[in-house]
């Protein structure tokens, strides 16, 4: 990593700022620990309001220069990043294991994401295309370009810790914005090394800014400090919520990008073991810790009992473990005893309410899990759609299933909630595919596919609660981190007025 790593020293993670590593300005700090084991895997410095003053005004220092670098310029930098990281997968994907408990195969994916997404916007410095269009009076010219908007705060949280911070720090970077990146304080350690990898490869200094620390107490004064142009925040809905009330008084551009309570729909004449395929990968992948994770299964009534019965078996076949164990683990911890404590009370909750626990259900102690934050891979049945398990967001391996009787009512569950991410669909029936990619009222639809997956080059978000209206990724997210600019060029010579003249 050449000179750049002399930012960790015994894992001590530092902000950067201004193109330096320091430690912040009141000299606390913070532990990032793996959820397998609890060990300690480094310590990070703990920032105030004062280093995310000084974090913007390096940003703001820089955004001239870095507006004014040519954008096929900007764009070289990123395909230099995508080489870094494309030679440093493996060892960036170990230590995610190790930082946030994903197995080490979804730690690759993520990596790679993070890979994909450098290299797509590397491309955009030679697109970013505006119009240009014919004017309607003689000797004049119209056209349309992109600009930066200046400063971008970018929120991220711990469950991608790479990916994740790419979708925004890369078509932020290329389309010429400074930033300020605050990431998860459960992932720091990824969020310096991707930091790491975009300054060896060429950024200037201040055109990158990271600050390590509590959201709580570092997300007002970046929302709402007066050299921020853009907020881009992925997280819950509660702190989304919080970040657009803020940014919205403030008249800043703010883009969240929220919650999930995703559904698969199982229909009677579905390919069940696709389907069980599907549901097992979209339930407990990555713990079921992925914004767009199945919590829901919505099975026909006529494969509903056939389908709960291997649904139950997978999900009791399935071994718990540290993520970096490859070949005994399926399902890693989540990150942390809040969220277990927070995963496993939705169990209790769900049978309060009438659901009964068909697999899992349990805070898995035994042997060295009890060092860890492990939760069973859970099934539960006989919820009904409007039970609190079937409407809000559990955030782990927790999967209820509902049966229903037509695709209408499948249709009318999977629209039920304040959430609109992510469904799925399996059926043979290409009517029924298509009434349900029409019907469904979110941002992603799958057919014969579960609701994990996504790939970069579409657009990523929902409708509803799961945001406010934006998109990432794709040449949507072109969209958030600029502002167009329209121009009108007469040259005429004389006065002429737009709908005026004869
Ligand atoms: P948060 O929304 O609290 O955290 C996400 C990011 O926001 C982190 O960087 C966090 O910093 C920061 N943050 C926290 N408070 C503020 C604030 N007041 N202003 C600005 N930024 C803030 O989510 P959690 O990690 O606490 O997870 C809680 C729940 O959120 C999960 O159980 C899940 O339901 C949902 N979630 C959804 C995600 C998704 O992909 N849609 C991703 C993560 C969580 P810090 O880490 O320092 O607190």
């Amino acid at each position: 990593m050449g000179g750049l790593a002399t930012n960790v020293t015994a894992l001590h993670l530092r902000n950067f700022i201004d193109g330096a590593w320091v430690d912040a300005t009141g000299n606390d700090a913070f532990e990032d620990t793996d959820p397998a084991t609890g060990e300690l895997i480094a310590t990070a410095t703990k920032s105030g309001v004062e280093d995310v003053r000084q974090a913007v005004e390096a940003a703001r220092r820089a955004a001239d220069g870095w507006r004014l670098t040519p954008a096929p310029r900007r764009g070289e930098i990123l395909y230099r990043a995508g080489e870094l990281m494309l030679r440093r997968k493996e060892e960036l994907a170990r230590e995610m294991t190790r930082e946030m408990g994903k197995i080490l195969a979804e730690a690759r994916g993520d990596v790679q994401e993070g890979i994909d997404m450098t290299y797509y916007c590397a491309g955009e410095g030679r697109r970013q295309f505006g119009d240009v269009v014919p004017a309607e009076l003689p000797d004049k010219w119209a056209m349309s370009m992109r600009q930066p908007l200046g400063v971008v705060a970018a929120i991220t949280p711990w469950n991608f810790p790479f990916a994740i911070p790419t979708w925004k720090l890369m078509p932020a970077l290329v389309l010429g914005n400074t930033v300020v990146f605050k990431p998860a304080s459960d992932t720091p350690l990824l969020a310096v090394r991707l930091v790491e990898i975009l300054m060896e490869a060429g950024l200037p200094k201040g055109v990158l800014n990271l600050v390590l620390g509590p959201g709580a107490v570092l997300g007002d004064a970046l929302v709402s400090h007066p050299g921020v142009d853009l907020v881009s925040f992925t997280g819950s809905s509660e702190t989304g919520a919080h970040i657009g009330a803020l940014g919205g008084r403030l008249l800043k551009r703010v883009s969240c990008e929220l919650g999930g309570k995703n559904a698969i729909v199982v229909m009677d004449d579905a390919d069940l073991d696709l389907a069980l395929d599907g549901i097992v990968w979209s339930a407990f992948g990555t713990s079921g810790q992925r914004c767009t994770a199945a919590s829901r299964v919505i099975a026909d009534r006529g494969i509903a009992a056939q389908l709960t019965d291997r649904l139950v078996a997978r999900a009791k076949k399935l071994r718990l473990g540290p993520g970096l164990d490859e070949q005994n683990t399926d399902v890693g911890p989540v990150i942390s005893r809040s969220a277990l404590e927070k995963v496993h009370s939705y169990v209790g909750i769900g049978e309060r309410e009438g659901a009964t626990v068909a697999a899992g259900g349990r805070v898995a102690s035994e042997g060295a899990l009890a060092k860890g934050f492990f939760h069973e891979p859970t099934v539960l049945v006989d919820v009904k759609p409007n039970m609190r398990v079937a409407q809000e967001e559990i955030f782990g391996p927790v999967v209820s299933v509902i049966e229903t009787a037509s695709l209408e009512e499948a249709v009318r569950v999977v629209n039920s909630t304040k959430y609109g991410l992510s469904c799925s669909i399996y059926t043979r029936d290409v009517n029924d595919a298509f009434r349900f990619m029409r019907d469904a009222e979110t941002g992603l639809v799958y057919v014969n596919a579960g609701t994990i997956g996504a790939e970069i080059q579409l657009p990523f978000g929902g409708t509803k609660s799961t945001g406010n209206g934006h998109r990432e990724a794709g040449r949507a997210a072109l969209d958030v981190y600029s502002e167009w600019k329209s121009i009108y060029v007469d040259f005429s010579g004389k006065l002429q007025r737009a709908q005026m003249e004869p």
